[in-house]
């Protein structure tokens, strides 16, 4: 179906821009952006005067693999810090994954996504009793909602060589079977240098340099990762890092809470994406770092939180605004655009622009604005005004999936009914 939306007032976060246009879709793509546009024969026409536009949202670190953890029971004793959390959390709850887990936790959390407008998903994976194939079932999950996804397990040498290698082949699988595909692509995934000894870190190096496909990893989200380097291999995470291959163009390097400036601007340099996670960093008390610091290549993720991006850039901007560091008032909007870059390198096409042979991932907000909105406000009415409640229509690839808050070919209920009793099974394997 081709469509033509008429009198849509486009939305730019950086830089922050208003645009009055009317915009083609042929096949997937826009076709066309411009004034006045004429209907063609084959065109749906939609007006969407009044309403806002912009491009889908990317959420650049997550683990969708958490989406059945919102209220299981806590462990108890608490967990005292970083490592005791996933310990007694996170390492548990992976470990009890099943094909059916997994698939229901990336269906679910991919529902939730899009209905936040967020319309790619940069997945970091962990299933250790059940690798092989899990990226499909992930895959699956977000497919099944008609989202894209950049994918990857999380290699770690924490159960064991055997369980490590059933990693390094699971990612390799995937980047390859899906090396041409439009809407998923693979990355080598690791979980954290401190899980991970030179020779598990410097395979991942070589599958990454041999696919051109970059690294996700986990570093410096709390002190233990940067000490773990120090202390047995004598060496800064960074230099760890840049040394065994990971530190290279499209690699994807979540928090980097505990490095320094100058370790900052060495990443940036290579090329690699830094990913701030400001909500998971607060709930974790891991720390913070001046948003400043963060380069071009810097964008936001939720690390397993749902992937609302209007929210995760407000978290982000007031944890700054209450810093001895802060920043400007466009780094967040400006960060979260930063996300359709970095899918652009992986997909080869130009995310995150309403131009011309753009693809057609887009996203119509219902604001009734009470004060006029011009292009040196936008961000304001961004931060303050503008929520992920006011998503109404959400395109991806040229089709529309969510109309008017409802899932188009989902039975939303249905799903998230099924959901609660595969997570009370999960719930209870994991307490076993
Ligand atoms: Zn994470």
């Amino acid at each position: 179906m081709d469509f033509l939306l008429k009198n849509a007032r486009i939305i730019h976060l950086d830089p922050p821009k208003i645009e009055e246009a009317d915009i083609r879709i042929i096949d997937g793509t826009i076709a066309d952006c411009g004034q006045s546009l004429r209907p063609k024969k084959s065109d749906e026409v939609i007006d969407l005067s009044g309403k806002i536009i912009l491009p889908g949202f990317v959420n650049s670190h997550t683990h969708l693999y958490s989406a059945l953890s919102r209220g299981m029971p806590s462990p108890k004793p608490a967990p005292r810090n970083f490592i005791e959390i996933l310990q007694e959390v996170w390492w548990k709850l992976d470990e009890a994954l099943d094909e059916e887990s997994i698939y229901y936790s990336a269906l679910v959390g991919a529902i939730e996504a899009v209905k936040f407008g967020t319309t790619t998903l940069v997945d970091h994976h962990a299933s250790p009793n059940h690798v092989r194939g899990s990226l499909d079932l992930i895959k699956a999950g977000i497919a099944k909602v008609g989202l894209r996804g950049i994918l990857c397990y999380e290699t770690t040498d924490r159960g064991g060589m055997k369980k490590r290698d059933l990693g390094l082949v699971e990612n390799e699988r995937f980047v390859i079977e899906n090396a041409n595909n439009a809407r998923f692509r693979g990355t080598i995934g690791a979980h954290a240098s401190f899980t991970l000894c030179n020779d598990s870190l410097r395979k991942i190096g070589e599958l990454a340099s041999m696919y051109d496909c970059g690294v996700h990893i986990h570093v410096a989200e709390d002190r233990a990762d940067v000490m773990d380097s120090i202390e047995n291999y004598n060496t800064d995470i960074i230099s760890r890092l840049a040394a065994l291959g990971l530190l290279r163009k499209k690699s994807i390097f979540a928090h980097g809470v505990h490095i320094n400036q100058k370790q900052f601007a060495r990443v940036e340099k290579s090329g690699a994406w830094m990913v701030h996670n400001p909500r998971s960093n607060m709930n974790n008390a891991v720390g913070y770092v001046p948003l400043n610091w963060y380069g071009e290549h810097s964008a936001l993720g939720t690390d397993g939180f749902p992937a609302d991006m209007f929210d995760e850039a407000k978290f982000g901007y007031f944890r700054n605004a209450e810093s001895d560091h802060r920043v400007e008032f466009s780094r967040l909007p400006a960060m979260l655009q930063n996300g359709q870059k970095l899918i652009s390198q992986f997909f080869g096409r130009s995310f995150g622009t309403i131009v011309k042979n753009s693809p057609a991932d887009l996203i119509v907000l219902d604001y009734n604005a009470p004060t006029p909105i011009i292009h040196q406000n936008i961000l304001s009415h961004f931060l303050f005004g503008i929520n992920s409640t006011m998503v109404q229509h959400v395109m991806t690839d040229g089709h529309w999936i969510v109309w008017n808050h409802q899932l188009v070919e989902i039975d939303e209920y249905a799903v998230m009914e099924k959901a609660q009793k595969v997570a009370a099974k999960l719930w209870k394997k994991m307490n076993k």
